[in-house]
């Protein structure tokens, strides 16, 4: 039975009526919803063991305590990249105390484990990590999505966070309504225009972006980009743009990329993808057409396939599934084995 239809655990949780002057994307008034029976296992990325204790950042002197503390831990980020013990083999979380680093660096916090402070550093004005004395010998940094697949949810939690929130730091450094710089405050969560005149506070951005198994029950839709690796086909996806709903973002992206359009829309669950600062939020939607044309530049392919032949699909041969810790590749299994 197809996700969605009478019988699913679901609860509905709002009706769209969209009647778009020149044309809508939903002809048949399409409905979203969103499971009860979701899944327990997290996708990667997401969970993560921190306490984010949002109102204790304002508090300088719990953070200069929390960051002095012996047991407090800090995640490095050097240019985007995360530092890595062990090799790709067996990757572990590079973890490090405030004696290996340097004083004057800034330090956000990320959270609490029980007792345990856990802060961001953006070390990316080193010029060549590998011969600092800090992590000469120790470890490598490396694009999280090279080694992410390999370690344990928490961490993986931990070194995403990182990237994204000094991410947006190294993007921020000057305010949107004046120019002037901005400075870090709230232990990394705001940073605050030092024009007195302004003193706008700006907070760190998430990208909301969609992502979806669009399925006619028996056949799922999936696509391909220029840049995929060989064979690779994915679900659709698309960043929400502004005065747009998450149902209509997914409706708008189908019908954009692949000329289908889509009926009942179902929220299936979310990743953090902090590649460089996205939200990716999962859904499943039901067809109600079958014409797929691609004349726009997004995808150079799409086709229906059948849960038996993505099944048969064979290492080396000429289709493959997207990386294990996509939440695309979970939204395709979940369809499969749904
Ligand atoms: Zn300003």
């Amino acid at each position: 039975m197809a996700r969605g239809e009478a019988g699913s655990k679901r609860k509905r949780v709002s009706a769209i009526h969209a009647q778009i002057p020149g044309g809508s994307y939903f002809p048949e008034a399409p409905t979203c919803a969103t499971y009860t029976d979701m899944p327990n296992k997290p996708n990667f990325y997401a969970g993560g063991m921190l306490d984010r204790v949002s109102a204790l950042r304002k508090d300088q002197s719990w953070i200069d305590a929390r960051r002095a503390a012996a047991e407090t831990r800090i995640v490095p980020v050097w240019r985007a990249q995360n530092f890595m013990l062990g090799d790709l083999e067996a990757p572990q979380a590079g973890l490090l105390t405030m004696a290996d680093l340097p004083e004057e660096a800034e330090y956000f916090l990320l959270g609490l484990n029980g007792e345990t402070a856990y802060f961001a550093v953006d070390l990316s004005d080193l010029e060549d990590p590998a011969t600092h004395p800090s992590f000469a010998g120790r470890g490598s940094f490396a694009d999280l999505r090279s080694f992410g697949p390999l370690l344990g949810h928490d961490e993986g939690n931990i070194l995403a966070y990182a990237r994204g929130l000094t991410w947006w730091h190294s993007r921020h450094r000057f305010c949107g309504v004046c120019g002037h710089p901005t400075v870090s405050a709230e232990a990394g969560h705001v940073r605050r225009c030092t024009n007195p005149d302004c003193a706008t506070s700006h907070f760190p951005r998430t990208d909301p972006a969609v992502i979806m198994l669009v399925h006619d029950g028996d056949r799922c839709l999936l696509g391909r980009q220029p840049r995929f690796p060989p064979g690779m086909y994915s679900t659709l996806a698309g960043f929400v743009e502004p005065g747009e709903s998450l149902e209509g973002a997914v409706a708008r992206e189908v019908f954009e990329e692949s000329n289908i359009r889509v009926g009942e829309v179902t929220y299936h669950s979310s990743q953090p993808w902090p590649f460089p600062s996205s939200l990716m939020l999962g859904f499943h939607a039901v067809a109600t057409t079958t014409d797929i044309r691609t004349e726009q530049d997004e995808l150079e392919d799409a086709q229906w396939f059948t849960r038996s032949q993505i099944l048969n699909w064979e290492e080396g041969g000429p289709y493959r599934l997207p990386r294990a810790d996509s939440i695309s590749r979970r939204l395709i299994e979940d369809w499969l084995h749904g």
